[in-house]
C-alpha cells in the first residue's frame, strides 16, 4: 500500500534516540494501532516538534502512515501531556506498564478499534489521580483475550450458574460455582468480592468510569489474582511490571521498619 498523508490521534508510548539527530517514536494510533515513527531532526535544538513528541503526550498530529514500514510525522495539530503521569512515580509506573502491555497485546500497523479510546480513558482516569493499580487491572482483565486467553467470566463453566458463589479456575478457563469446586483442587480459592470485580472489570467501559475505589485487602487479592493468570496462562512478565513489584517490596520494607 502507498504511504498517505492522513490525520491521526496518537498517545506517545516510547520515544529512543536514533542516529545522531533522529528519534524513534511509538504512538499508539487510532488508524493503525501501535506504529513506530521515524522523526528526522528530533534531537536537534529548537526542534518544533519536541513538545509533541514526549512520553504521554497524546493529540492529533497528521502523518505518513504505512501499515507494514516506518511512518512519519508531518505536523502535529492539538497536543496534550498527561502532567501527572510525568511527576508521580506511581502513576508514571503504572501508565508505563499499561502501555507495555499494550504495545505486547497488538501488533504493530493494525488498527485497534475501540481499544484505543479505552486505553485513552485508562491514562485519563490516572492521570485525573484514580488508583493507577486499579485501572491497569481493569485492563488486565480485558488484554487477557488479546494473549489467546479467554475467562469465561459469565457463569460457571460447568453448570452454567451465575448467581451462586464463584471462584476462578485456571484449568477450567473460567469460573466454577461452588457445586463444582471439588472438579478443580488448585482453582485460585478467591474470596467473593474479588471474583465479583473481575466478572465486573471484564466489561467495564472506563469511558464511562469517574472514580474507582477499591478496599486495600481487595486490592492486594486482585494483584495477586491477575499476576498468577499473567504468569500461568499469559507467561508474560514486563520489565515495567517487575519495577512495579519493587515498588511494592520498598514499600512493605518500609512500613515494617529497619531488618532485625
Ligand atoms: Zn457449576
Amino acid at each position: 500500500m502507498a504511504r498517505t498523508n492522513e490525520p491521526f490521534e496518537g498517545i506517545i508510548m516510547n520515544v529512543r534516540n536514533y542516529r545522531e539527530r533522529d528519534q524513534l517514536v511509538k504512538i499508539l494510533t487510532d488508524k493503525i494501532g501501535p506504529a513506530m515513527f521515524l522523526v528526522l531532526g528530533a534531537r536537534r535544538k529548537n526542534f518544533k516538534l519536541a513538545a509533541d513528541i514526549l512520553p504521554f503526550t497524546h493529540g492529533r498530529y497528521v502523518g505518513w502512515l504505512s501499515p507494514d514500514k516506518l511512518n512519519y510525522i508531518v505536523t502535529a495539530q492539538e497536543t496534550h501531556q498527561f502532567r501527572h503521569l510525568g511527576d508521580d512515580i506511581d502513576a508514571n509506573a503504572y501508565a508505563t506498564y499499561l502501555l507495555e502491555l499494550v504495545d505486547r497485546a497488538f501488533d504493530d500497523g493494525h488498527a485497534i478499534g475501540a481499544w484505543f479510546d479505552q486505553v485513552m480513558a485508562a491514562l485519563q482516569l490516572i492521570d485525573d489521580g484514580q488508583d493507577p493499580q486499579i485501572v491497569v487491572n481493569v485492563l488486565e482483565v480485558q488484554l487477557l483475550i488479546r494473549f489467546g486467553v479467554m475467562p469465561e467470566w459469565r457463569h460457571c463453566v460447568i453448570c452454567g450458574e451465575n448467581t451462586k458463589l464463584m471462584d476462578y479456575s485456571e484449568a477450567y478457563g473460567g469460573l466454577l460455582c461452588v457445586n463444582h469446586w471439588d472438579q478443580d483442587p488448585h482453582r485460585l480459592h478467591l474470596d467473593a468480592k474479588t471474583v465479583n470485580y473481575l466478572r465486573f472489570f471484564a466489561t467495564l467501559n472506563l469511558q464511562q468510569v469517574n472514580q474507582i475505589q477499591v478496599a486495600p485487602l481487595v486490592k492486594r487479592n486482585l494483584r495477586w489474582a491477575l499476576d498468577k493468570i499473567y504468569g500461568d496462562q499469559v507467561g508474560l512478565r514486563l520489565k515495567s511490571k517487575r519495577f512495579i513489584d519493587q515498588m511494592a517490596e520498598w514499600d512493605q520494607a518500609l512500613k515494617n521498619g529497619p531488618e532485625k
